[in-house]
């Protein structure tokens, strides 16, 4: 079942209900879905066109989550890196979900050495996924969902690769081997919150670190008066990452008379990503318990600089720039009981940045203009080296 907090059904009836078809149309796949086992290696091959995804029935929620994935370069590394460092003790059956994203992201980027398909189904992905107990058919369809239990499957994969090898060994191969033992690097989305506390009444400190791979924002309550307010990413991070007051909080260091005291909390960046997702929390409830889709206008640069919300840099008080390039943007159409997602996302054609609009199987150009005007519910960063 999808783990989620918020229950809610933002799907598709159709991308072809949706998507706007433009005159300037890059690349329209409408073909039927093609299995990619039957696929042979096509001698016309552009490496300049990506491929769409099939809807296979509501699931753009998937496609624009990994249309954004494959836009990412290192996070492509990671996962193909993942596979090669498979030990011949383990089988595909424990990176079953590894495996079907490492092949979705080459055929969709036109990548891969044989296949080639437009589009692209997504069928084995779904089955791995539906093996360690997803339930991609339940009515709560989101792509911010879908991403935490890719990450999480991911995670389990590669644990669970670990403890086969573990069961399997002899003494001699422990006291032996050494690439048994060697740790798979975390996720280039894995980033870590840290939780200041100050107590206002010792000055004592504590900072506690929490794991993350998406970010997730909320949007400042609404106000009638500033419904038209314009806000942006950098605004909100901000709003996210600053100093609040924590009252009733036991203090470890000092005893005041009922064991209580005020705290000042304060979560900052403590371990950037090299991939970093943002969420902005579009999902509200009204007071009379009704799910609705906050339509806030939030503006984002292809450029964010996270400097100001490091926390290291916060320590020593020098906010030196750490430059992310924006990558890929996910956005909601429609209201928050229906509706589509579509995907802006970069890509490296003959050397040169180019941008395109995905919708299921369909692809076109996009202008970075275009891109900056969307409205974004999920944004796909890289860190600049
Ligand atoms: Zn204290």
């Amino acid at each position: 079942m999808l783990k989620s907090v918020l229950r809610h059904s933002w799907f598709t009836a159709g991308a072809a209900t949706i998507a706007v078809v433009a005159s300037a149309a890059y690349y329209v796949a409408l073909s039927e879905p093609v299995n990619c086992q039957n696929e042979e290696k096509s001698k016309s091959k552009s490496k300049n066109k990506l491929s769409g995804l099939v809807n296979e029935g509501n699931t753009c929620f998937i496609n624009t989550t990994l249309q954004a994935l494959a836009s990412c370069p290192i996070f492509i590394w990671w996962i193909d890196s993942i596979l090669t460092r498979k030990s011949s003790n383990t089988t595909d059956v424990y990176l079953g979900t590894t495996s079907s994203l490492n092949l979705t992201m080459a055929v969709i980027n036109n990548q891969h050495q044989t296949i080639s398909a437009h589009p692209f189904n997504t069928k084995q992905l779904i089955q791995s996924l539906e093996k360690h107990g997803w339930n991609l058919k339940s009515e709560e369809q989101d792509a911010h969902e879908f991403f935490n239990m890719l990450f999480t499957t991911i995670d389990e994969e590669i644990n669970s690769k670990k403890s086969k090898i573990a069961k399997g060994i002899s003494i001699n191969e422990l006291t032996s081997t050494t690439n048994v033992c060697q740790s798979t690097p975390s996720s280039p989305f894995r980033g870590y919150l840290a939780s200041q506390l100050c107590c206002l009444t010792c000055g004592h400190k504590s900072v506690r670190y929490d794991a993350f791979e998406c970010l997730s924002i909320p949007l400042p309550k609404l106000d009638v008066r500033n419904a038209f307010t314009m806000l942006n990413v950098e605004g909100l991070l901000k709003q996210f990452l600053a100093a609040e007051t924590v009252g009733e909080v036991q203090c470890d260091n000092c005893s005041v008379e009922n064991g209580k005291s005020v705290f000042v909390k304060q979560l900052s960046l403590g371990k950037l990503p090299q991939c970093l997702c943002l969420h902005i929390q579009r999902c509200d409830w009204t007071n009379g318990g009704q799910l609705t889709k906050r339509q806030d206008l939030v503006k984002f640069s292809e450029e964010l600089n996270v400097g100001n919300f490091v926390y290291t840099n916060r320590l020593s008080g020098n906010f030196k720039p750490v430059p992310y390039r924006l990558r890929a943007v996910v956005e909601h159409l429609g209201m928050a009981d229906s509706g589509h997602f579509v995907t802006f996302r970069r890509n490296v054609v003959d050397g040169r940045t180019k941008w395109f609009y995905t919708s299921d199987s369909y692809i076109r150009t996009a202008t970075l203009e275009e891109v900056l005007k969307s409205s974004p519910y999920m944004l796909f960063y890289e860190r600049c080296i």
